[in-house]
């Protein structure tokens, strides 16, 4: 369960197999899978497969080996579909449009407007 609500979060849902994704990499640790709704030519979603941290924050106080890894699968997953470069994003906090409480970092990639961040 995650630190935020006592209900599984979606993206447990995804590890669990409860409900389908398009899933591009996985390990006993992390599971990467398609964003839904993308805001990027590519946009992926790299997630650790354990819903204790709500945010990057708290990933990185509590398990910084995993947050690495989180980064490590990022650059696996841009060298093979976006030659290398990227966008890693993790929102942190319902203000700046964070609306899963299960830490995950957005990879996004190909041409993506200059000045914005991704998201508009
Ligand atoms: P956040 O806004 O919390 O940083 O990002 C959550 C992301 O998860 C959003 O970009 C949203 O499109 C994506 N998302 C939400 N529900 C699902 C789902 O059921 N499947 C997939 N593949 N992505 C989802």
């Amino acid at each position: 369960m995650d630190s935020v609500s006592s209900q599984k979060s979606i993206f447990s849902m995804i590890v669990d197999r409860d409900i389908p994704a398009d899933v591009v990499w996985e390990n006993e640790r992390i599971i990467a899978f398609t964003d839904i709704a993308p805001k990027a030519p590519v946009h992926l979603l790299v997630v650790p497969k354990t819903a204790q941290y709500a945010n990057v924050t708290e990933l990185a106080a509590g398990d910084p080996a995993l947050l690495a890894e989180v980064v490590a699968v990022a650059q696996l997953l841009a060298d093979e579909r976006t030659g290398g470069e990227y966008r890693l994003i993790f929102n942190t906090g319902e203000a700046v449009g964070q609306t899963v409480f299960h830490v995950h970092a957005h990879v996004m990639g190909g041409q993506l407007t200059e000045g914005s961040l991704g998201f508009e």
